[in-house]
């Protein structure tokens, strides 16, 4: 083509990254890759085909590692825990760097190699990726460095297995194993079997780098041998990230284990744009929101939310600039949606397209040419859809977004959080006011103004709701690979019920003529929900015996009804008491603790006849439950967030938001002061609760019903509901509009609340059976107890022009 034909047609031509290196690492291995475990090839068993999906060709072949691979991996990482973690942070830190500098000398190899095992455009992987993975490790070796300084109160968790998916496959290696092995943790890391190759390499790396064997191991495979990670009863923790589905899996077969979990699952993020927004910037960052890595991205902005007004004419737009994507070759740097991971992957996406054509809904593609070979799909728009629609509701996890309109910024809120998932949003306006409002609305770990997909190793990055739990990246983080020091790994030995208790038999009320053996009791306490006192569905009541028999009191046998009940009444409290200024909640846990200390002698008598509990026992531990209630009234205002220090030139805001409604089971033990000091974090930071008291000594948080009562506390923000443990916790556990459950009582229930969990992604956080010494300000109080009451969000604000 002539100058001249070049300039009037204005075409592109071709600029392909050379992979000439690539080839030559892949030659040099001969094609064929085993396990890398302690800084050494391992031969697999059997092995299984890698291609690239922009020709369709076989690249090498990868081994499978199975539960044999796991198992070696284990024992490298196992045996180099000791002296990993006992290095000074210093040590680590170094370690760290020096992979850093490593990833940005062989970047390029790096990226050319990502490309053509995943099909992501050359610009991405080069321009994205693999500076962002460096980013991790420097980031990192900063955190290794202050570790002694910062968190001085942790220990690692030991030795962790991480599963990851394809999309970004060096990426999300460096999101797990950078935090991991600079908080001292050894790793087995398995990556997705359609994209193996940057793992391999990167285990090349890391040994050229001077990491001691065992630290990082790569144990590559199919999903089988995924569950053999997540089920290895070596790790310490499991860190998975992929879909929602195989998240449920891997929560319930950790259930009970005492293992850590963390979760980053799949999304259906919303693009919002409203009337006022500059469109022009609004498009393009539609196109980075849906078309960047094809749309295989967890926090694809796949649901456009466009405000009625300006709807018609903006759809127009995304057309016009959809017809100007240039779909083909991932190594020619001037492309912009490279090849679809995998055929299989191809028709799931398309399945989904179907399945909304079926539903009535509206197609567009651009009339784009696609290269003969390969695996590609065109990007889509789909419109005339309702929010009930397959293809609104699902992750379809390919270059397609769906289209609805609001009319209101309420009905666009409501539309946002009209999903299970709970990733990332964006939001465009032009009015700070508004999008702020809305960011602070919308239910997302990630929240991006005017902008998306911004990534960082400062900003943790994680979900909300049924896209998992736990953060990667911050401070935050960090937490997923440390635990208190003074807490060993919960190592529960049964999930028998272990508690060895005589059955208590409730009686019909009806026959509660206010004696019991004989004793003169108490009027029977009711159970308080709703900020009222209320009569048990069932109308039973259990008797409350002394440690010598006898009965000292009647409670409400409360049952699923009332669990029901309560919970209704936390969530009509939550928006309310989250919104509440932290000094207003503070106000309201001050004179908490302020009627609880006028009534000191009487709550004391109480614990003393409940437990058996000396006088002064009896004292100090309503002391302590004072002390702790001072405590989270402090933090009501002093827990709030950080800024983090991204590249972006505004403000990333970590905002700590409650997580929603918490269901707490008490222990038996410290009946005050166990349950204040599990009530009171979670209301100080603006959760609601449904609260299951002491099974044995309920008298103490029925008696708390008149402190309440007289302390401004919110109707229905502390419901408390007395009975048998093991079937309330069941509807707990198992209802929907519980965002998180604290179980504090023996290991088969913790085991079950685990597992229940995972029907909506619940956080949870249990003791297995495991007893902690509430009176000391490190097991009863601090840090675990906010970070466990609280969720990050990230909003992202640029700034300037
Ligand atoms: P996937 O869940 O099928 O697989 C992820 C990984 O888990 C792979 O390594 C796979 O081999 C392994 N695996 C599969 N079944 C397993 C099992 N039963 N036990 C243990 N391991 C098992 O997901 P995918 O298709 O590879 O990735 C796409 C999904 O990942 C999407 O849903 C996407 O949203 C999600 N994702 C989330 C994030 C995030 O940070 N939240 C980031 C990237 C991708």
């Amino acid at each position: 083509m002539s100058v001249r034909e070049l300039f009037q047609t204005m075409t592109y031509g071709t600029a392909p990254e050379a992979a000439d290196a690539a080839r030559a690492w892949l030659d040099a291995h001969k094609r064929k890759f085993d396990l890398f475990i302690n800084n050494q090839w391992v031969k697999a068993e059997a092995h299984f085909d890698s291609t690239n999906p922009a020709t369709g060709e076989k690249i090498a072949s990868i081994g499978d590692g199975g539960k044999k691979g796991v198992d070696l991996a284990a024992q490298a990482a196992r045996a180099a825990f000791p002296a990993w973690s006992a290095l000074s942070g210093h040590e680590r830190a170094k370690h760290l760097y020096a992979i850093a500098r490593n990833i940005q000398k062989h970047a390029r190899l790096l990226a050319v190699l990502e490309s053509l095992d995943n099909g992501k455009p050359i610009r991405e992987s080069r321009d994205l990726d693999i500076p962002l993975v460096a980013r991790h490790f420097y980031h990192h070796a900063g955190w290794a460095q202050l570790q002694e300084r910062e968190l001085a109160d942790y220990q690692p968790v030991g030795v962790i297995g991480q599963v990851i998916p394809w999309n970004f496959p060096l990426l999300m290696l460096a999101w797990k194993i950078a935090p991991a092995i600079a908080m001292g943790n050894t790793i087995v890391i398995k990556p997705a079997p359609y994209t193996s190759l940057t793992a391999l390499l990167f285990g090349e790396i890391v040994a050229e780098a001077g990491l001691p064997p065992g630290v990082v191991n790569v144990v590559t495979g199919g999903d089988q041998t995924g569950a053999a990670v997540t089920e290895h009863p070596d790790f310490d923790k499991i860190a998975f990230t992929g879909s929602t589905n195989v998240g449920k899996i891997i929560r319930r077969a950790t259930a009970g284990t005492g293992k850590k979990l963390s979760l980053e699952l799949g999304g259906k993020s919303p693009f919002i744009v409203f009337e006022d927004a500059d469109q022009d910037a609004a498009i393009e960052g539609l196109v980075d929101a849906i078309w960047f890595n094809q749309g295989q991205v967890c926090c694809a902005g796949s649901r456009l939310l466009v405000q009625e007004s300006i709807a018609p004419r903006f759809l127009d737009k995304v057309k016009l600039r959809m017809s100007k994507l240039r779909v083909g070759d991932p190594l020619d740097k001037s492309i912009d949606i490279g090849a679809i991971v995998d055929p299989v992957q191809r028709r799931t996406i398309d399945g989904w397209v179907q399945k909304g054509i079926a539903e009535g809904a509206e197609i567009y593609q651009p009339d784009c040419p696609l290269p003969d070979k390969g695996c590609w799909y065109l990007p889509t728009l789909i419109t005339n859809v309702s929010s009930a629609s397959v293809v609104v509701q699902e992750e379809i996890f390919g270059p397609v977004v769906v289209a609805l309109t609001f009319r209101t910024p309420k009905e666009a809120v409501a539309l946002a959080n009209n999903t299970r998932y709970g990733l990332a949003a964006s939001i465009w306006s032009e009015n700070l006011n508004l999008s702020l409002d809305v960011a602070r609305k919308v239910k997302a770990g990630s929240v991006w103004v005017n902008s998306t997909n911004l990534f960082d190793a400062a900003s943790g990055f994680g979900g909300y709701r049924e896209s998992g739990f736990g953060r990667e990246g911050g401070r935050e983080g960090l937490h997923e690979y440390l635990r208190p020091k003074w807490q060993a790994r919960p190592t529960p030995l049964t999930t028998e019920n272990t508690e060895k208790k005589a059955k208590v038999q409730p009686i019909p009320a009806a026959l509660n003529g206010g004696k019991a053996n004989g004793h003169a009791i108490d009027r029977t306490a009711k159970l308080f929900i709703g900020g009222k006192q209320a009569r048990s569905d069932g109308n039973y009541t259990r008797p409350v015996s002394a440690p010598d028999g006898h009965v000292i009191g009647q409670v409400a046998d409360g049952n699923r009804k009332d669990i029901r009940d309560a919970v209704e009444a936390a969530v009509k409290a939550a928006d309310g008491w989250g919104y509440k200024t932290g000094h207003s909640r503070a106000q309201i846990l001050y004179y908490i603790a302020e009627n609880l200390s006028a009534r000191a002698d009487e709550f004391a008598q109480r614990i003393s006849a409940q437990t058996g509990a000396d006088d002064a026992a009896a004292h100090a531990e309503v002391s302590a439950a004072i002390s702790r209630l001072f405590t989270y009234a402090a933090y009501c205002d002093k827990y709030g967030g950080e800024i983090q220090e991204t590249p972006l030139r505004g403000v990333t805001m970590a905002l700590h938001e409650p997580i929603g409604v918490i269901g707490i089971a008490c222990p038996d033990e410290a009946p005050l002061l166990a349950f204040v000091s599990l009530f009171a974090p979670a209301i100080a930071r603006g959760n609601s609760v449904v609260i299951l008291p002491s099974e044995k000594s309920p008298l103490s948080a029925t008696d708390f019903y008149q402190v309440l009562e007289t302390s401004d506390v919110p109707a229905g923000v502390v419901n408390i509901v007395t009975g048998e443990r093991a079937t309330m916790i069941k509807t707990l556990a198992e209802h929907d509009a519980v965002d998180a459950v604290w179980y504090f009582a023996d290991a088969a229930g913790s085991a079950f609340v685990e597992k229940a969990s995972a029907e909506n992604m619940k956080r949870t956080w249990v003791s297995y059976g495991l007893s902690r010494d509430w009176q000391s300000e490190e097991q009863g109080a601090g840090e675990d107890f906010l970070f466990n009451a609280t969720q990050v969000k990230n909003i992202w604000i640029p700034t300037g022009e």
